[in-house]
């Protein structure tokens, strides 16, 4: 029974203290406007001296009366900077923090220093060592060393000009020390307070360091893996690719070689029969063997085209490139061939060729073999007007030139037709048949004589195509180099 009195008692006490607790608090706090730790934290103090001042002082005066039994001038003094102290309180809560400090500070240094001059009495200097430490917390330093240099030089001036005496009493006394400890303590509270802050928010800083640490060590890790999977990801792609490559290129090589051999078997005897070595054939028969034989022709080209190009890709292209190869030479076997490209078409053929051309470093049926695929080209896509060849000495190549009057190819396909197995989007190209594979093949093989290859053309107004061959050196080596692989190509 009696431990539940008690205990009830204690409870009671706890709530009275806890409320008090959140009352002083409550009338204490910053306003939410200052942002700043600091500034809350000194706002704080403020409203705590300002109210803590107030209330003492009115304590004070109640007391003052009740013993003088009258409202006497030191009353109404007290009271006077009661509302003025208030009056700071009211202005540091609605968020005039650093205004309320300047005034709190200046009211209290004029209170401290006109105060014996009313009272002659010295003693009231003795609340200026306090007002130093309310200083020293609110103010900036600078202006605390002016404060402290001004209360000097008053409190010097006055022990000159009034000598007073010190005649504090006791109550006088007590109310400096109740005053002094109090403003102690709430300085103190205020210190304490300060570092409580500044370590917490040294370990949140710590906390949210560590976290992202820990972050980044594991996005790093993470990126790792994942960098080194995907490495050896594409690693296995690669290789995989390259073996499809091998396989493919391998596969093509021998299918090309393959199907070469007894196609050239199926062409000589189609040409045997039409050349009539096996006894005549009828008008009827002959059309239709120059047809199989044409076919033929052009399922032949196509099979070497794609071994060429396999050949390119695999690397294993090379060329049989000799010092001094007369232009002539290479260009005479291609004129015989025009009829056959022109079929009936009224096409005029006109050639522009140097007389005096200069010999030129070249493998020369791998430029006749360009210069064919220009031609065949030219005609393929032109109807009527005219094919023109031109061949002239540009220091230091050797430029030809296949131009034509057919329908051009549209600046935005210039450079795809070189891609291999790419033709010109427009329908009647590709109604023309084809691979696509030949400008690709020609374009390679100029380079690989150090030369170029391009197209000058606008779409609907013909297409030239041009490509260089670096001339002779003027002291040919004679040396020939050696292809790396047995070309099955070569049948002139
Ligand atoms: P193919 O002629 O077998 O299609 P090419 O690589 O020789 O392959 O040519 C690629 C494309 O370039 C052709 O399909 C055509 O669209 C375009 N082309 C080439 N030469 C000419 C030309 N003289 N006039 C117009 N277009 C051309």
């Amino acid at each position: 029974m009696k431990t539940t009195t008690s205990e009830s008692i204690r409870k009671r006490e706890q709530g009275i203290l806890l409320m008090l607790t959140h009352v002083w608090s409550q009338l204490t706090q910053a306003h939410p406007l200052l942002t700043r730790p600091e500034d809350r934290r000194r706002s704080v103090l403020l409203a705590q001296m300002t109210l803590t001042i107030t209330l003492v002082s009115a304590l004070a005066s109640l007391f003052l009366m009740a013993r003088e039994g009258r409202v006497t001038g030191t009353v109404v003094a007290v009271w006077f900077a009661d509302a003025l102290t208030l009056g700071i309180y009211s202005l540091n809560r609605r968020g005039y923090f650093r205004a309320g400090s300047m005034l709190f500070v200046g009211l209290n240094f004029v209170l401290i220093h006109f105060a014996p001059l009313l009272t002659q009495d010295s003693a009231w200097l003795l609340f200026s060592g306090m007002l130093m430490i309310i200083a020293a917390t609110l103010l900036p330093i600078r202006s605390m060393i002016v404060l402290f240099i001004a209360s000097l030089a008053a409190q010097i001036i006055l022990g000159y000009t009034n000598p007073m005496t010190l005649s504090l009493g006791n109550l006088g006394i007590g109310i400096v020390f109740t005053i002094s400890t109090l403003i102690f303590l709430v300085f103190f509270a205020h210190r304490a307070g300060l570092e409580r802050d500044q370590r917490a928010a040294l370990e949140t800083a710590n906390l949210r360091l560590r976290e992202n640490e820990t972050a980044l060590e594991r996005r790093v890790e993470e990126r790792t893996r994942e960098a080194v999977a995907a490495k050896e990801e594409a690693e296995v792609a690669r290789e995989r690719a390259e073996r499809a490559d091998r396989v493919k290129t391998r596969f093509l090589g021998n299918i090309s070689h393959e199907l070469r051999t007894p196609l050239n078997a199926i062409l000589n005897f189609v040409e045997f029969v039409t050349l009539e070595m096996y006894g005549p054939i009828s008008p009827e028969q002959r059309d239709a063997l120059q047809n199989s034989l044409s076919s033929g022709q052009q399922l032949l080209s196509l099979i070497n085209d794609l071994l060429d190009m396999t050949r390119i890709d695999a690397g294993m292209m090379q060329l049989l490139i000799e010092p001094r190869v007369d232009v002539h030479e290479i260009v005479k076997p291609v004129l015989p061939m025009i009829p056959t490209m022109r079929g009936d078409k009224p096409i005029q053929f006109i050639t522009d060729i140097d007389d005096q051309l200069p010999p030129v470093s070249a493998d020369h049926r791998r430029v006749r073999q360009v210069l064919l695929n220009l031609l065949s080209n030219a005609y393929k896509f032109t109807e009527h007007g005219s094919v023109t060849l031109s061949i002239k000495h540009q220091h230091p190549y050797v430029l030809f030139c296949v131009s034509d009057t057919g329908p051009g190819i549209s600046p935005s396909e210039q450079e795809v037709i070189f891609k291999p197995f790419t033709q010109a989007l427009n329908v009647e190209h590709r109604l023309q048949g084809g691979t696509g594979l030949g400008l690709a093949i020609s374009r390679w093989l100029v380079s690989a004589h150090e030369g170029n290859l391009w197209v000058e053309s606008d779409a609907g107004d013909g297409a030239a195509f041009f490509f260089t061959i670096p001339v002779s050196d003027p002291q040919p080596s004679d040396d020939i180099q050696a292809s790396a692989m047995p070309d099955p190509n070569r049948n002139d």
